[in-house]
């Protein structure tokens, strides 16, 4: 199979090697596609040294299935989610599982960027998901970036009559700004349907994309920092 390795920032190659073999524990599941991360850019421009595994946004199809595994079948579309948090630590027990040692230190095998992964005891028991007949593949790697949102918006303590404006509409700006919707007129956060979000961008097809995904409105970012509070201060 074929499969993304990273030797260094300036050498990152696509390589033949064996398809992953897999313990009765695990899955060994074939990729239809892998979100390329901010993260993953910012170790290359980051200049990280190796070892670094590179895409973790992915959906796939289980081709193989360890004999002890009973919640998933082969043929199944399944999103996992690279790194499983211990549960018990203290960042566990404080709700900040992304500092959990062994969140850190798990992870799928391979990469994402790859044509099979192994997926380890511990994510299929935790963060392997069945992917839904109504999401398309693509949709489906959206769902780990996705809830990275979710949790920025439950970490946020809004208010009735808040007013969210995000800076940047890229990928992450559009899910956060329909995490803010969805989240703001539930039960999740007390403060029903009064939450406004507002977004800003250099691109004006952004701003429209934005407007159409639920923001109140858009604009185009301002020659400077100074001219934010003029554009914003009607909305606030
Ligand atoms: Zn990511
Ligand atoms: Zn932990």
């Amino acid at each position: 199979m074929k499969a993304v390795k990273y030797y260094s920032y300036d050498d990152i190659r696509l390589e033949n090697r064996y398809i992953p073999t897999i313990t009765d524990d695990e899955l060994l599941v074939k990729v239809h596609g892998c979100g390329l991360c901010g993260s993953d850019i910012l170790k290359i421009v980051q200049q990280a040294p190796p070892p670094v595994i590179l895409g973790h946004e992915l959906t796939g199809t289980i081709v193989k299935r360890g004999q002890a595994v009973a919640n998933f079948a082969v043929g199944q579309r399944v999103v996992v989610a690279h790194h499983v948090p211990c549960g018990h630590c203290h960042y566990c027990r404080h709700g900040n599982s992304s500092m959990c040692a062994s969140f850190k230190a798990s992870n799928i095998d391979p990469c994402g960027l790859a044509e099979y992964i192994r997926v380890p005891p511990e994510h299929v028991q935790q963060t392997t998901l069945p992917l839904p007949e109504t999401l398309t593949d693509e949709e489906g790697s959206f769902v780990e970036p996705l809830a990275c949102c979710v949790r920025a918006v439950r970490r946020t303590s809004l208010l009735p009559g808040d007013t969210v404006v995000i800076l940047g509409l890229g990928s992450i700006g559009l899910l956060m700004l329909q995490a803010f919707k969805a989240l703001g007129t539930g039960q999740s956060i007390p403060c029903g349907r009064s939450i406004r979000v507002y977004g800003i961008d250099l691109l004006p097809e952004r701003l429209e994309l934005a407007r159409k995904l639920g923001a109140d409105d858009a604009f185009l970012a301002p020659e400077d920092e100074q001219g934010l509070r003029p554009l914003l201060a009607p909305y606030t």
